[in-house]
Formats: C-alpha cells, sequence, structure tokens
C-alpha cells in the first residue's frame, strides 16, 4: 500500500473511533470514561483518546498513535493517553485477531457481577456472539499498567468480552463497526437479563436455540446494517459530522 493510502486508511479508521465513541456516549453505553481503541492493520500501533478529552466531543485528530508500551508516538504535544490504556496494549498484544477495543462501565450490566448467585446469561439471540463465554475478572482496579492489563488479557482467554467485576465491560473484535454492534448488544443482553430477573427465573438460551439462530445468521451482513443505522442516526442527531467517512 503507498503511504498515501496508508494515510487515508487511518484518517477513515480516526472518524470510525470517533463516530464509535460518540455513538456509544450518545446511547448511554459508555458515559464520561471508557474509550475505544483500534489496531493500526499490519503494525504494533492503536489509536485511541487522549485521557482528558470528554467522550461527547471526540473528533478524529484527537486521537492518539500509541505502541504496545502506551507510548505516544502521534498527538497533540502534551496529551496523554487514558489510564487504563495498558488494558488495550495487553489485549492487542495477547490477540491478533482483535482489531478493535471497547471498554466502558455501564452499571447495569455490570450489576452481574456484584451478586453472587445470578451471572449473566445469554437470553436475547445477537447474545451467541459470547457462546464460549463471558468470564468475570475478579479485580475491580482500574487496569493502570501492564501487569494488570496482562492478569486482563489472561481472564479474557479466547473469548469475545468480559466483565470486571464491580468496574464495567471489556468487548473485542474484528473491527471498529463490529465492537459498536458487539457493544450494543452487550448492554441490551445485559438489560434482558436485569428485566428478566426481575420478573422471574431465567430462562437462557438453549444450544439448540443457539445453533437455530447461527444457523442462517450472517455476521458481516448484521454489522454493516446496523453500523449504517447508529451512523445515519447520529448524522440525524447532528452528533456525527456528514464529512466523515463512515461507510
Ligand atoms: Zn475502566
Amino acid at each position: 500500500m503507498s503511504k498515501g493510502n496508508a494515510d487515508q486508511e487511518i484518517q477513515i479508521l480516526r472518524e470510525k473511533v470517533a463516530a464509535c465513541t460518540l455513538l456509544l456516549n450518545f446511547h448511554n453505553i459508555m458515559n464520561y470514561s471508557g474509550h475505544v481503541s483500534a489496531r493500526i492493520p499490519g503494525t504494533e500501533t492503536f489509536l485511541i483518546q487522549p485521557i482528558d478529552q470528554p467522550r461527547s466531543g471526540l473528533r478524529p485528530e484527537h486521537l492518539l498513535l500509541c505502541d504496545y508500551d502506551g507510548k505516544v508516538l502521534e498527538g497533540r504535544t502534551g496529551s496523554k493517553p487514558p489510564a487504563e490504556v495498558a488494558l488495550h496494549c495487553e489485549l492487542l498484544r495477547a490477540r491478533p485477531d482483535v482489531m478493535s477495543i471497547a471498554h466502558f462501565h455501564h452499571d447495569m450490566t455490570n450489576v452481574f457481577t456484584l451478586v453472587e448467585d445470578v451471572p449473566l446469561h445469554l437470553l436475547k439471540n445477537h447474545s451467541v456472539r459470547w457462546t464460549s463465554g463471558i468470564p468475570v475478572h475478579n479485580d475491580p482496579s482500574h487496569v493502570a499498567n501492564p501487569d494488570l492489563g496482562r492478569a486482563v488479557a489472561k481472564t479474557l482467554g479466547p473469548h469475545h468480552a468480559l466483565q470486571i467485576r464491580a468496574h464495567g465491560q471489556v468487548i473485542t473484535a474484528e473491527s471498529v463497526e463490529a465492537v459498536l454492534i458487539d457493544s450494543v448488544h452487550f448492554v441490551e443482553n445485559g438489560m434482558a437479563n436485569y428485566y428478566a430477573a426481575s420478573i422471574g427465573r431465567i430462562a437462557p438460551l438453549t444450544k439448540q436455540d443457539i445453533a437455530n439462530f447461527e444457523r442462517d445468521f450472517k455476521r458481516q451482513r448484521h454489522i454493516d446494517k446496523l453500523w449504517q443505522y447508529y451512523v445515519d442516526g447520529g448524522r440525524t442527531q447532528g452528533i456525527i459530522p456528514k464529512e466523515w467517512t463512515l461507510y
């Protein structure tokens, strides 16, 4: 790829990370804290927002380019990565298949880590994404150094999401678009668990339910459809600039 094309690809990735963050914030999945990262394909670098940039006003040019040690390679002078950048560094290092990570602190989903006998189940059909499991990382600390980041990566193992007890969620996916849609579905499933548990005994998806759903499910087509839905909605609401190249 020529340098011009590579620069253009990175600019598009910046716009997608900014849009994903704004949409997660707008839809009350990510609040004043949390972050989305995206690996630059073929490199050991990634984009992430600065520590002190409000999520509600993130722009592509705010994003920092960091290496896996959390060192800022490109960014505004004095800009620092988030305090939990080690979470992104160590997950990207451990999982070459992961291209984008969202970390947020959604209380009504996290509540399932606060009780002893009500785990988060697979209830809604799109929760089949997490059939392999949703581990709970027991240490509620901020993931503020590489040792803590490696511990989270170990808890995640080969799975696609985890909950950090009394803290928040980590969603991993193959693209920024996918990480947005997986985050939406993760929280939808968490809320479904909450509502279902409040009126009766939870009846999780069965193995047969999961097999039936997956038989006809086209993940990329679903991601493309919902990404466009959320981006168009964001543009209508005036939170996503029309000039960003998002699809
Ligand atoms: Zn956190």
